[in-house]
C-alpha cells in the first residue's frame, strides 16, 4: 500500500491508478529505448510514385522505438515501432536474426510495426517498382537500410537491459479524423472520400508505469494512412506529431505509435503541415483522455505465436499482356512488366503465390488479444476480428513485419479500385490477390489464438 498513499499526495504528471488496478498488479517488467532515424537530406521519399526529387529537409524527426515487456514467468515480448513506410520481409528477417543471436527471443516475441508515414525515406526493397530512382539513390538507400537494421538491433538490446518493475494497463479512446477513402463513382472506386464507408476510429492505448506511478511508456494505435502530407520534408505526419506531443506532455515517457487496419483510410482533411499537426493533436488528446480514465490492469501471463502462410494470387497475365505493359508510359507498370518478362525468361513461370505472409498474435495477460498482420490491411479485417474476440480487448495491427502489398477483404476485391488492383503494380506482383486470402488469413489467426488459449 506504500505507493498507493504516495499516489494520493503526488498528482500532476502522474496518472492515477484505481484501487482495483493497484491491487491487481502482477509482477511485470518493462524497458524502453528510442533513437532518431531521420537521415540527412537527399534520400528519395517513399509512398508516392509522383515525387520527382529527394528530401530537402525535415519538419520533425523520425524515430525507431522499442518497448520490451516481461511477465512474472520471464516471458518477454518486444514491440519495435518505426516511423517508416514499411519493411520488406528480408529486412525484418535480418533484424530478427540479429536479435535472436543476441537475445534468443523466439520469432513470435518480436514485432516490427511501421507508421507508414509517406514522408520517410524509401526502404530499399519495399515497393520496388514504384520509384523512378536517379542513379545515385540505390547506394544511399542501401546505406540507410543498414543504418536502420543496426539501430533497431541495438535498441532492442537497450530496451531489454532497461527492464524494470512496471504496472501495465490498457484502455481505448477515439479520434475521428480517419475517413474511408474508397469513393464509389461511375468510373469505379477512386481514392477520395467515402464518409459512409467502414472505418475504425478506436485508439487503443497501453500504459506502462513504474511502481511509483510515473509514466514510462505509452503504446497507442490508430487505423489510418499517414498521408496528410506529400511534401519534400522528412516528417512523421500525424503519428509523428502525436508521439511528439505525448512525450512533451509526459516528460520521460516514450510514446510508441503502431498502425491499425488503415489500408483504406486517409486523414481528412489533408495536405498541409497544420493539418498533420491538428490530427496529431487530436490523436494525442484521445490518448491523454484515455490515460486519465480508469484503465484496465493487465492480469496473467504473456503468450505469443507467429507463422507464415502462403497467399494465392488471382489469374496471372499472359506474355502478350506483359509485352504490352512493357511499353506503358507509366514508370511502375513498365518496370514491373520488364522485370516479370525477365522472370519468365529465366524461371519459365511467374509466382502465383506469396509464400511468406506473416501472422502474429499476442495475448497480453488473460484479457487482451493483439493480432498483428503483414501488409496494408483493410479495415474489414479489424472489424471482423473485433466481432470474433470482443471489442475493447482485441487490437489489430497492420503494416507488421512485412509490408508486401495491400491486404483487401473479399468485399473490396469484388469492388475493385486501388487497394484491390492497381496497387499490386507498385508492389511488383503480377496479379491481384485471389478472393481466398481473407479466409486463409482469418483461419490462421483463429488457429494461432486457439493455440495460445490452450497454453
Ligand atoms: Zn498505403
Amino acid at each position: 500500500m506504500r505507493w498507493l498513499i504516495l499516489l494520493t499526495v503526488t498528482s500532476g504528471a502522474l496518472t492515477t491508478l484505481s484501487l482495483a488496478e493497484a491491487c491487481a498488479q502482477v509482477d511485470y517488467k518493462a524497458g524502453v529505448a528510442k533513437a532518431i532515424i531521420t537521415p540527412e537530406p537527399g534520400l528519395w521519399l517513399a509512398g508516392y510514385a509522383g515525387r520527382n526529387k529527394p528530401a530537402e529537409g525535415k519538419a520533425n524527426d523520425l524515430y525507431a522505438k522499442v518497448l520490451a515487456l516481461e511477465d512474472s514467468q520471464g516471458t518477454r515480448l518486444v514491440l519495435v515501432t518505426l516511423d517508416v513506410i514499411g519493411l520488406p520481409r528480408e529486412l525484418s528477417e535480418e533484424m530478427y536474426q540479429d536479435i535472436r543471436h543476441k537475445t534468443h527471443l523466439p520469432r513470435a516475441a518480436v514485432v516490427f510495426a511501421c507508421s507508414h508515414t509517406h514522408c520517410s525515406p524509401v526502404i530499399y526493397g519495399n515497393l520496388s517498382d514504384m520509384y523512378p530512382l536517379p542513379p545515385d539513390q540505390p547506394e544511399k538507400l542501401k546505406k540507410y537500410r543498414e543504418f536502420l537494421r543496426q539501430t533497431v538491433v541495438r535498441l532492442v538490446s537497450d530496451a531489454l537491459a532497461d527492464l524494470k518493475p512496471a504496472h501495465l494497463s490498457y484502455g481505448e479512446g477515439m479520434a475521428r479524423f480517419a475517413i474511408n477513402r474508397r469513393q464509389h463513382t461511375e468510373r469505379g472506386v477512386i481514392i477520395g472520400q467515402n464518409p459512409q464507408g467502414p472505418v475504425d476510429h478506436s485508439v487503443p492505448v497501453l500504459r506502462v508505469a513504474s511502481p511509483d506511478g510515473k509514466l514510462r511508456a505509452i503504446a497507442f494505435g490508430y487505423a489510418c494512412h499517414n498521408t496528410t502530407l506529400d511534401f519534400y520534408q522528412y516528417c512523421g505526419d500525424y503519428a509523428g506529431f502525436a508521439q511528439d506531443y505525448l512525450e512533451e506532455k509526459y516528460p520521460g515517457a516514450v510514446a510508441l505509435f503502431w498502425t491499425g487496419c488503415g489500408g483504406d483510410a486517409n486523414p481528412h482533411p489533408r495536405r498541409s503541415l497544420e493539418l498533420a499537426q491538428k490530427h496529431g493533436r487530436e490523436l494525442a488528446d484521445a490518448v491523454a483522455a484515455t490515460l486519465s480514465q480508469n484503465l484496465t490492469p493487465l492480469r496473467g501471463h504473456f503468450r505469443a505465436a507467429y507463422s507464415t502462410i502462403s497467399l494465392p494470387l488471382d489469374k496471372l497475365p499472359s506474355i502478350e499482356e506483359l509485352q504490352a505493359q512493357a511499353l506503358s508510359k507509366t514508370y511502375a507498370e513498365q518496370a514491373r512488366a520488364k522485370r516479370l518478362l525477365k522472370q519468365l525468361e529465366t524461371q519459365g513461370k511467374l509466382d502465383d503465390h506469396y509464400p511468406h505472409y506473416p501472422v502474429q498474435v499476442w495475448r497480453l495477460g488473460d484479457d487482451l488479444r493483439w493480432i498483428m498482420l503483414g501488409g496494408e490491411v483493410l479495415v474489414d479485417y479489424a472489424l471482423r476480428f473485433k466481432k470474433d474476440y470482443g471489442p475493447q480487448r482485441t487490437w489489430v495491427m497492420g503494416y507488421a513485419n512485412d509490408v508486401m502489398a495491400y491486404i483487401p477483404s473479399v468485399r473490396v476485391l469484388k469492388e475493385g479500385g486501388y487497394e484491390a488492383d492497381s496497387s499490386m503494380i507498385y508492389y511488383g506482383f503480377p496479379a491481384k490477390w485471389s478472393p481466398l486470402i481473407e479466409d486463409l488469413i482469418v483461419r490462421e489467426v483463429h488457429a494461432l489464438m486457439k493455440q495460445l488459449d490452450k497454453d
